[in-house]
């Protein structure tokens, strides 16, 4: 049983290119990230991996995480408070996070999407967008 083997050709791909190489516990890093769990901070991935690799530690953990973003499979999402957040989702999109119980968002959002006023001329490059709120679970919660 291999669902992501695709995944992981492509993972080994950029790995190699990037002159890093291709090892389990970057393979099941990158795994936890884009299956497992939601745009989570190095510890929770840490906690996560760990119960498929119990002799992997946090140093690990971080140096895979730091593999993965040199090689442009994931990338660090940086929220104004707390800790690095991580996301596998390499599409442009921006990033709805409720701050009732930290769940994060992706929503599609193309650097071409004239949505978002810009200066005259401006030459978007990526957006970074951060959205504010309340999820449905937790408005419903109330
Ligand atoms: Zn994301
Ligand atoms: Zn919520």
């Amino acid at each position: 049983m291999n669902p992501s083997g695709k995944s992981h050709d492509r993972l080994s791909e950029r790995l190699n290119a990037r002159g890093l190489r291709f090892t389990p516990q970057r393979r099941h890093v990158y795994d936890v990230l884009s299956q497992k769990l939601n745009h989570p901070t190095a510890e929770e991935v840490f906690r996560c991996a760990r119960r498929t690799l119990p002799e992997i530690s946090l140093a690990t953990v971080y140096n895979c995480l730091d593999a993965l973003v040199a090689s442009g499979v994931i990338r660090p999402v940086q929220l104004e408070r707390g800790a690095t957040r991580y996301c596998a989702n390499m599409e442009e999109h921006c990033h709805y996070y409720c701050d009732r119980c930290g769940a994060v968002f992706d929503v599609m959002w193309t650097a071409e999407a004239t949505a978002v006023p810009r200066p005259k001329g401006f030459q978007v490059d990526h957006y970074e967008i951060a959205v504010h709120g309340i999820c449905t679970d937790c408005a419903r919660k109330k």
